[in-house]
């Protein structure tokens, strides 16, 4: 059976109109879901016993299990269990501008990245559109605030996932669910060309960034092994379309790694890739895991790479750090568990 958190609103229209009903009632049940927050059908007060009964045939009503919660001053992290027994995790962040919540969207994941926690462990599934929505209830019902930011960046690709992270964002975004503003929105991607061409063409106004941490094709060969199927030379052209098609400006996200991608010839050539590109790089120092081999760039490599992009007119920011002390890079949790386990 469905959960009634993976249903978009234009499909629960559809329901009630397929049923003999008014679409009306889909602005009845969002609202009992995402403002009122009920947690069954019987609560929903104002629906008619049969409507309720219907409801209560069709759809079910899930929750997603916080297992662990760590808290430092800025940032909480969740360590969820699925129904399935699998862990996924989300690291929440207030900012002076709101609170911002970064969720997973697969189980594992299957992109290899080198530097990358969460890839350790291959793909076991993608999540299910309810899992990610219920990551951000469960947020906001532990700390009694409203998210105001959602980041697609957690263990997984969303565009891995494609589907179930469009309804997603339908959802959240709906002015009767959650009713996060779009451009309080955020998809990450390592560049998987069909799937960024499609979502130019939705109707959102969804910030996308892209994982680019290197300036070429060589080196981006070398810690990222999608780059092999969809490398820069043709990634940077389709980033090109997606910004003249939506008029958005891209984010590009670099990790810096020292010894691999820091050199004053990598910032160059990175100014000259990004070039008349309505973009902005956010650097990011490296989060060291137990488990790998790559070091993080020291703080003067770190700004003197930031002095470049600048000179060159790059608009370029460093990433401020939350959670070091807490594991927060994404899947460093969850390998802690389930080794611990
Ligand atoms: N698969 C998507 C989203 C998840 S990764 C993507 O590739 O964009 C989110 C971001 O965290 C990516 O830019 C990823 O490269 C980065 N990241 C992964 N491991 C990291 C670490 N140990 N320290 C800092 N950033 C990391």
């Amino acid at each position: 059976m469905k959960s009634i958190y993976s249903e978009t609103f234009s499909n629960l229209e559809q329901y009630f109109i397929d049923h003999g009903d008014k679409k009306f009632r889909a602005v009845q049940v969002f609202q009992w879901l995402y403002q009122k927050r009920v947690s069954s059908f019987r609560e929903m007060s104002n629906l008619k016993k049969e409507v309720i009964e219907l409801l209560e045939q069709d759809y079910m009503f899930t929750k997603l299990e916080i297992l662990e919660v760590q808290r430092d001053r800025d940032v909480n992290k969740y360590l969820f269990r699925l129904p399935d027994k699998e862990h996924i995790e989300a690291v929440l962040m207030f900012h002076d501008y709101g609170n911002s919540v970064c969720i997973s969207t697969q189980v594992g994941c299957n992109m290899g990245c080198k530097f990358c926690e969460s890839g350790r462990r291959k793909k076991v599934r993608s999540l299910e559109v309810y899992e990610m929505v219920q990551q951000v209830l469960a947020i906001e019902e532990d700390i009694d605030k409203r998210i105001s930011h959602v980041v697609l960046m957690g263990i997984g690709e969303p565009f891995d996932n494609y589907d179930n992270v469009v309804d997603f964002i339908s959802i959240i975004n709906h002015p009767h669910g959650i009713a996060l503003g779009s451009r309080h929105i955020t998809v990450s991607t390592c560049g998987i060309i069909p799937k960024i061409k499609e979502f130019s063409e939705l109707p959102y106004q969804v910030n996308l960034a892209i994982s680019l941490h290197a300036p070429n094709d060589l080196l981006r060969n070398q810690i990222m092994p999608i780059n092999r199927a969809y490398p820069l030379t043709e990634l940077m052209p389709v980033i090109r379309d997606y910004i003249r098609k939506t008029n958005r400006r891209v984010t590009f996200e670099y990790i810096l790694l020292k010894d691999v991608n820091d050199s004053v010839a990598c910032a160059k050539e990175l100014a000259t890739l990004l070039r008349g590109m309505n973009c902005y790089v956010n650097l990011i120092p490296y989060n060291e895991t137990n488990h790998i081999e790559f070091k993080r760039s020291s703080q003067e490599t770190i700004l003197k790479f930031y002095d470049i992009l600048k000179k060159e007119k790059i608009s370029v920011t460093i990433r401020r750090e939350f959670g070091r002390k807490i594991s927060a890079a994404c899947g460093q949790l969850r390998s802690e568990k389930e080794e611990s386990i």
